[in-house]
């Protein structure tokens, strides 16, 4: 029997509606702020859709565009004017950044309790100790999902496939904050030696390498939970674009219990917790002020 979807729109809704009783007790709707130094196109339909999100929640959205070439100093100067104006919420660095700005030196540059991505050294180090009040949200949505989905973690052989700083890393802190009921992970990377070897041990798989097809069915367990990550633009048989994972759907639904689809899967739930990341730092700036 092919695998049941665990579908992100359910999920996304039940998140957005929590929010709109959040949003609705705050003082003022909150401002998020997009920092974007690049033309590429991709980045553009990023920033448009978190524009249409955050209308659809009541959530203002602005966009500081900065030039091609902005240097590090440059885009921290942005960055910390956005830290003390007292009307915005939480700021967002638009991927890709300049060539030759130091990513993490910009990122540290961020007031904490406005950092909607996660993406601070004070709140990366929060995963650690289990808060997840402004974690990353792929990875948040990662573990929402299987949590949703009712999957019981505890002990599972669990593999994720990829160990970037933003995705593959905080997921593996996330899967470990139970201290009884943690999965046993391990993590595959690009020098791993053999990926089937340990995919196929997976009762969860996880993939996140940015790969279109990456995963084949052979390589997942029967039963196994899988889910995709990975966004890859690829040109269908009729010469059309389309988005796809890194996993090959139909035929690892056939072997699989539970998987995501793209798009519509950890995409979707991402977007939510964005805006759930704003409106937490919304109620962390308010107690502040007290
Ligand atoms: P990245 O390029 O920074 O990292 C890729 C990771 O995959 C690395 O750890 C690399 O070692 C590993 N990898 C690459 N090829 C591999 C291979 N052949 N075998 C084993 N490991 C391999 O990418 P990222 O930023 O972590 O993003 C990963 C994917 O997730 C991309 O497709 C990206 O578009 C997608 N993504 C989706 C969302 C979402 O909301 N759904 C959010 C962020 C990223």
């Amino acid at each position: 029997m092919p695998a049941s979807l665990i579908e992100g729109a359910p999920i996304a809704r039940r998140i957005e509606t929590r929010l709109r009783d959040e949003i609705a007790k705050l003082a003022a709707a909150p401002r998020l702020v997009g920092v974007m130094a690049t033309k590429n196109g991709g980045a553009r339909y990023y920033a448009r859709s978190q524009r249409k999100a955050c209308r659809e929640m009541g959530i203002e959205f602005d966009l500081i565009e900065l030039p091609t070439d902005a240097s590090t100093e440059r885009m921290i100067d942005a960055v910390r004017e956005l830290d003390s104006d007292p009307t915005v919420t939480g700021i967002i660095l638009i991927n890709p950044l300049p060539q030759g700005v130091d990513a993490r030196t910009v990122q540290r540059a961020l007031d904490p309790d406005k950092d909607v991505e996660g993406v601070h050294p004070r709140n990366i180090g929060r995963l650690f100790y289990g808060d997840f009040g402004l974690a990353p949200c792929t990875p948040h949505a990662v573990v929402t999902m299987l949590d949703e989905a009712g999957v019981d973690l505890a002990g599972r052989e669990t593999v994720v496939v990829g160990h970037s700083e933003i995705v593959g890393k905080p997921t593996l802190v996330m899967l470990l904050k139970s201290r009884t009921e943690a999965p046993t992970v391990t993590c595959c990377h690009i020098a791993t030696r053999d990926l089937a070897a340990h995919t196929r041990r997976a009762e969860v798989l996880i993939v996140a390498a940015g790969k279109a097809g990456l995963i084949t069915g052979d390589m997942v367990r029967e039963g196994a939970v899988v889910v995709d990550v990975g966004i890859n633009r690829v040109k269908g048989p009729d010469g059309k674009s389309a988005i796809v994972g890194d996993v090959d759907f139909e035929a690892v639904r056939e072997r699989a219990s539970m998987i995501t689809p793209v798009p519509g899967g950890v995409g979707v739930v991402t977007t939510a917790l964005l805006l759930s990341n704003t409106v937490e730092c919304a109620r962390r700036q308010a107690e502040r002020d007290v």
